[in-house]
């Protein structure tokens, strides 16, 4: 089966096309420019590539993009000091610190600094508090580019059984608490579940976020059943010397035979990512002006 294949990354340049728009709309009708702030510590190369290609699709997306580069021995204090100042700018709508920091940092503490209203990462125990309980706050990328992937495949999810293999802040807790207010019935997985294949073969919706290379076999997947893989995992090249290969959590090739529908590694759920930082660049920007929220790209 090839037609099941949820391909994230041209659902992903929708998601941007419609940003754009609204970020164009935002400055033609209200003289609004959309900002993002990222600020990278140290120089770690993984998250070099990340911030670079975050500033490309914001500046594509028509948003001004504020980049602050620090040193990897920055203290906290003036680490804390950029975040002020960023949170108090009114041309800043939202503000992502780049993970990892280097160890002298704690990233609790760092989101915990970001003004809840510009943390478009999502992270913060607030805005976790506020999906929470239900109520409107800014949700953690990946998993809003899960649900808006969920959403674009199945429409109504009232009553199907899901399950969500991970319960990290970042990741599983988030997801869970978006598919509860879809009204589904979910269940999170972990590392101490027991009989994972056999839980795993009662959902309707399957996602995998664990970070174990093709864990999920395809005779753990509900016939028929939409399966989300979270996972990378970085392997050697088994054909090209020197080159890496990107692997999801999902052995992909058994688990097509059977689901209805599955996000491919890579172009699937990585590409939402930084998609839905857009997004919700442009919600907290609305919300800044008290203007009318994008429809489709919140939770
Ligand atoms: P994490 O914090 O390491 O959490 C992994 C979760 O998997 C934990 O809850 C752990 O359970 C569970 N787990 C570990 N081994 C297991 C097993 N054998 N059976 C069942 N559950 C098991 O990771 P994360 O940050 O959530 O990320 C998970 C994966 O998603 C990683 O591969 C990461 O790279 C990827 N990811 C991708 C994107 C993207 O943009 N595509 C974004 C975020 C994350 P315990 O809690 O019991 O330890």
């Amino acid at each position: 089966m090839t037609d099941n294949k949820i391909d994230g990354k041209a659902f992903a340049a929708d998601v941007r096309g419609q940003v754009a728009e609204h970020v164009a709309r935002l400055k033609e009708e209200n003289g609004i420019t959309v900002g993002l702030a990222v600020i990278l510590v140290g120089e770690d190369p993984a998250s070099e590539v990340y911030v670079a290609a975050k500033h490309r699709q914001t500046v594509e997306v028509g948003m001004a993009s504020f980049e602050h580069k620090l040193p990897a021995d920055v203290s906290e204090e003036d680490l804390f000091a950029v975040i002020d100042q960023l949170n108090a700018d009114p041309t800043v709508h939202g503000i992502l610190c780049q993970f990892p920091v280097p160890d002298h940092l704690d990233e609790r503490r760092v989101v915990a600094r970001i003004d809840p209203n510009k943390d478009v990462d999502g992270l913060s125990v607030v805005n976790a508090g506020l999906l929470a309980s239900g109520e409107k706050g800014l949700v953690s990328c990946t998993p809003l580019g899960c649900l808006m992937l969920l959403r674009d495949q199945l429409g109504n999810m009232s009553g199907k059984n899901a399950v969500v293999i991970g319960r990290s802040n970042l990741f599983g807790k988030p997801m869970g608490q978006l598919l509860l207010k879809e009204n589904c019935t979910v269940t999170i997985a972990h590392s101490r579940t027991q009989d994972l294949a056999e839980v795993c073969k009662r959902a309707d919706i399957l996602v995998a976020a664990v970070g174990r290379a093709e864990m999920v076999q395809g005779d753990w997947v509900k016939p028929g059943a939409t399966v989300i893989d979270v996972g990378i995992t970085r392997i050697p090249h088994p054909d090209k010397p020197g080159k890496t290969k990107l692997l999801g959590d999902v052995h992909y090739e058994s688990a097509a035979k059977v689901a209805a529908g599955i996000t491919p590694v890579p172009g699937g759920v990585g590409p939402m990512t930084i998609a839905c930082l857009l997004a919700n660049t442009l919600t907290a920007a609305c919300r800044a002006h008290d203007l009318p929220e994008p429809t489709g790209l919140t939770a």
